[in-house]
């Protein structure tokens, strides 16, 4: 089969959605952000502190995936329990207090990702009407790419879709390729504010989420994902007709479809046709953000058994069967650098549960 044209499609609607859920939780937690960043015992702020403890305990008696509002996770939403998965509640609950700083380091980062892109293919907007449409543009991205790794090159954006412990997660690899070898190879690119390679702490959440694109890919194509785990989970609408733009963007891509069902009809097909291997070779490539001077590259040992237990442990706060947890007392430094100190119950030392703590990610040196 050959392969289709190096393209990769952008729902404008998927940006605008973004942009409400954003706004949403903005308001949301509007009046809860108004003490954070103040020093504790200053009076008025004591009594806004009081108050917000009060408005977090209530909101954490709801299922965390319901009270935010969620149909899926993103494989970075998972990875990033790794660092601190009380820091990742307070985010979901205070989305308008990520510092400016790190707003930038972010930009700068998907800049150095969008130019790697670009050397590989051309993006193509797409505009569309419907939920069904948004997520059509990334199950055409999915096929698309899928023909290109059989027929042996490397593609980047590639998108992965399965369910874990029954919620349904997504995630984008940076790289796919062959090595010399023959070797399907997954190479994520980092990039680093400083010129050094990261912590042992930074590490450990830069290779979970490496092991979960994995973890997901290769379940993916062993046929673990079905119709209903999109219909059912993000509850679209099969029989939706697409809009036209994105049966345009199919056709071109030499497929033809009406509704959001023929194209999940096609995906599942193509992963049941395709022979494209499981991931042998799971690497890290660390650049340095200013200068894109690499720093250095990881080679990671993959063990399925310890992934698939923390993925449990880690899934298990979003389906509500625990409290979140903050970071051990071993790793109580990375509080002087949160945003949410001043509010965090965890520091504060109410629900400290040392033993609750699972064994974190191993980081093989
Ligand atoms: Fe996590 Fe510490 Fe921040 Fe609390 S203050 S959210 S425990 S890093």
């Amino acid at each position: 089969m050959a392969p289709g044209p190096l393209v990769r499609l952008w729902a404008e609607l998927v940006l605008a959605k973004r942009q409400q859920w954003n706004s949403v939780f903005a308001q949301d937690s509007e009046k809860l952000s108004c003490s954070i960043g103040h020093p504790p015992g200053s009076g008025p702020d004591d009594v806004a502190k009081e108050n917000l403890l009060e408005v977090i305990k209530r909101k954490r008696s709801q299922v965390p995936l319901e009270m935010f509002h969620l149909r899926y996770l993103s494989v970075t939403d998972i990875s990033a329990q790794v660092w601190c998965e009380q820091q990742i509640v307070y985010r979901r609950e205070h989305p308008n207090l990520l510092l400016p700083e790190n707003t930038a380091l972010l930009d700068t980062g998907k800049s150095i990702h969008l130019a790697r892109e670009l050397e590989d293919h051309d993006l193509v907007m797409v505009h569309t009407t419907s939920q069904e449409d948004s997520w059509a543009i990334k199950v055409l991205n999915l096929l698309i790419m899928l023909r290109i790794l059989q027929a042996g090159h490397r593609v980047r954006e590639f998108p992965v879709f399965g369910v874990l412990e029954d919620i349904f997660v997504v995630g984008i690899i940076d790289q796919l390729g062959y090595t010399a070898k023959g070797e399907l190879e997954l190479n994520e690119l980092k990039t680093r504010n400083q010129a050094s390679m990261p912590s042992a702490s930074q590490k450990k959440r830069d290779y979970f989420q490496v092991f979960l694109y994995k973890y997901i890919f290769d379940a993916m194509m062993r046929g673990c994902l079905t119709s209903d785990s999109f219909i059912h989970h993000l509850c679209l609408r099969p029989e939706q007709p697409l809009g036209p733009h994105v049966q345009e963007q199919a056709q071109r891509a030499g497929f033809t479809v009406g509704c959001f069902h023929d194209l999940l009809e096609l995906l599942f097909l193509n992963l049941l046709l395709l022979e494209i291997p499981p991931i042998d070779r799971l690497q890290i490539e660390y650049i340095h953000q200013e200068t894109g001077t690499p720093l250095g590259t990881e080679v990671l040992a993959y063990d399925q058994n310890d992934v698939r237990a923390k993925v449990q442990y880690f899934l298990a706060y979003w389906k509500g069967q625990r409290d979140p947890e903050g970071v051990d007392v071993e790793d109580a430094w990375k509080c002087r650098y949160c945003a949410y100190s001043n509010v965090c119950v965890w520091r504060m030392g109410e629900s400290r549960k040392p033993s609750r703590k699972v064994e974190r990610v191993q980081v093989k040196e």
